[in-house]
């Protein structure tokens, strides 16, 4: 029999309406994959006993006809996301040992839909990070590595879990969270599909919060078609969230294979940096070729004010961060550490429960949103928001269906490699990701290539606003003429 784990999440649903393996060994084979795997630290929990349950109870509902979309596939969770007396951390000591009393509406949707939960993955520290090593569980292994070489290369962040478990084949697919850039950039360090859904889309309810604006989850996954299942069972309205919007969810699905002929695709010409390696110019060629082979029609955009983008975030995420975090004080959640009083009683809780990262962020956010800064800091960043989400505006009303980017400017780096000394050097992995967030549009990256040193390439595709159907189909372009790309075993 070949080998469960390397199905595809379409592939298994196959495999198991056929009656080709039963849910219980598919479970059993990611449980076995994920207990080989642990050098990785993907899994900061494993939960074979919910998994060996929820796997049963999915083989009696197929067994009756009665399996929905995701009966027996066995998922990852990203550990933001609240698991119903399952342990919840956002990989912060600050959340100690917390076992949620309820469920985020995402996975009890994905449970509804019969998906069996295989444990918790790492993420950076309440998703602050672009390499996962920002997490109080320590850094996640990328299952890729450079050619000939040993070094440990981080999985990008913060998603950095769900892309190492998806790419090392320790479950089929995976929740994930992008508030600059944390669905597609690990996707394109680990050659796996992630896709980023409108700001409204999916909602947020029960996952913990890092930029309210601009969090949204999504799923990251082997294939296009994949990322398409997961998405039509995390997407929908849901009351418990005001910014989710009530707007039917489609058939993802049928967009794989859909004609894109006549499309316009927009190349925007402020994404080209000085400096850009040749090998990320080539793979944003070949993508454009690819989609204008397909039919597409290819058109140079201007989106004038992406160089502030990522300067604006900085101070609207930590700004938004500063205030969400102010909650973990001791008393409500998690760790609580002795004071003489209770403002020592927070202050200490908060010193010994948040990482460095996480500190920086909260300082920033206070500093901008305080008396006299606001104006020249925040009220500024947020007009310059509007400015970058009209570029795109503006883009769009030409016609425009898509826009074809890379999505990041490099490949994975070494652990510990990236950072250290300046933190900027982290945050410019997210040049071409943290735009998407600012203007609240869905964008998917998906695997183009591989550079000199044998490590994966992602181009992302941007799309109109609730129009995550074309991203799909273009997507799916892409990788049928990039082919798949798979790590060959080492841990
Ligand atoms: N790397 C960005 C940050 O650190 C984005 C993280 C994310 O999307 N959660 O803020």
């Amino acid at each position: 029999m070949t080998d469960l784990t390397s199905l595809t999440i379409a592939e298994a649903r196959a495999g198991l309406a056929s009656k080709s393996f039963t849910a219980t060994e598919l479970t059993d084979a990611h449980l076995a994959a994920m207990e080989a795997a642990r050098l990785l630290n993907a899994y900061i929990l494993e939960t074979p006993d919910r998994a060996r349950e929820m796997a049963k109870a999915a083989d009696a509902r197929i067994a009756k006809g009665e399996g929905g979309p995701l009966a027996g596939i066995p998922l990852g969770i990203k550990d933001l996301f609240a698991t119903r007396d399952i342990r919840t951390t956002a990989c912060s000591k600050i959340l100690g040992d917390f076992k949620p009393p309820y469920e985020s509406t995402i996975t009890s949707q994905l449970w509804r839909d019969g998906a069996v939960l295989l444990g918790k993955l790492n993420n950076d520290e309440f998703a602050m990070g672009s390499s996962n090593e920002t997490s109080c569980f320590g850094p996640v292994v990328n299952p890729w590595r450079r050619e000939g070489s040993n070094t440990h290369l981080v999985p990008g962040g913060s998603s950095g879990g769900s892309a190492s478990a998806v790419a090392a084949s320790l479950c089929m697919g995976a929740t994930a969270t992008d508030t600059g850039g944390s669905i597609r950039q690990p996707a394109a360090f680990t050659a796996t599909v992630g896709i980023k859904p409108t700001y409204g889309r999916c909602s947020r309810w029960g996952i913990v919060a890092f930029a309210s604006s601009l969090d949204q989850a999504g799923p990251i996954a082997r294939t296009v078609r994949d990322s398409a299942i997961l998405m039509r069972s995390m997407a929908g309205h849901d009351p418990k969230d005001t910014t989710s919007v009530d707007i039917a969810v489609p058939d993802y699905e049928a967009s794989i294979g859909k004609s894109v002929k006549g499309m316009r695709i927009g190349i925007p010409k402020e994404y080209r940096l000085d400096g850009m390696p040749a090998e990320i110019e080539k793979l944003w060629k070949d993508g454009a070729d690819w989609l204008k082979a397909a039919g597409a029609e290819l058109v140079e955009v201007s989106l004038p004010h992406t160089k502030y983008a990522l300067p604006a975030y900085y101070i609207v995420a930590p700004a938004e961060a500063s205030s969400n975090l102010a909650r973990y004080d001791g008393v409500r959640y998690g760790l609580r550490e002795g004071g003489r009083n209770i403002i020592d009683m927070y202050e200490s809780t908060r010193a010994a429960g948040f990482g460095a990262e996480v500190r920086r962020r909260v300082m920033i956010g206070t500093y901008v949103l305080s008396a006299g800064y606001y104006d020249a800091y925040y009220l500024r960043a947020q007009k310059v928001r509007t400015l970058i989400k009209k570029d795109f505006e503006d883009c769009f009303a030409k016609g425009v269906n898509a826009i074809l980017t890379p999505a990041t400017p490099s490949a994975a780096f070494g652990v510990g490699e990236k950072g250290g000394a300046d933190p900027v050097e982290m945050y410019l992995n997210d040049i071409f990701t943290v735009t998407v967030n600012m203007a609240g549009l869905p964008g998917i990256a998906v695997p183009s290539g591989m550079d000199a040193q044998g490590l994966p390439l992602g181009l992302q595709l941007i799309g109109r606003p609730f129009d995550e159907e074309t991203l799909f189909s273009l997507g799916e372009v892409i990788e049928q003429a990039a082919g798949r790309f798979t790590p060959s075993k080492w841990w």
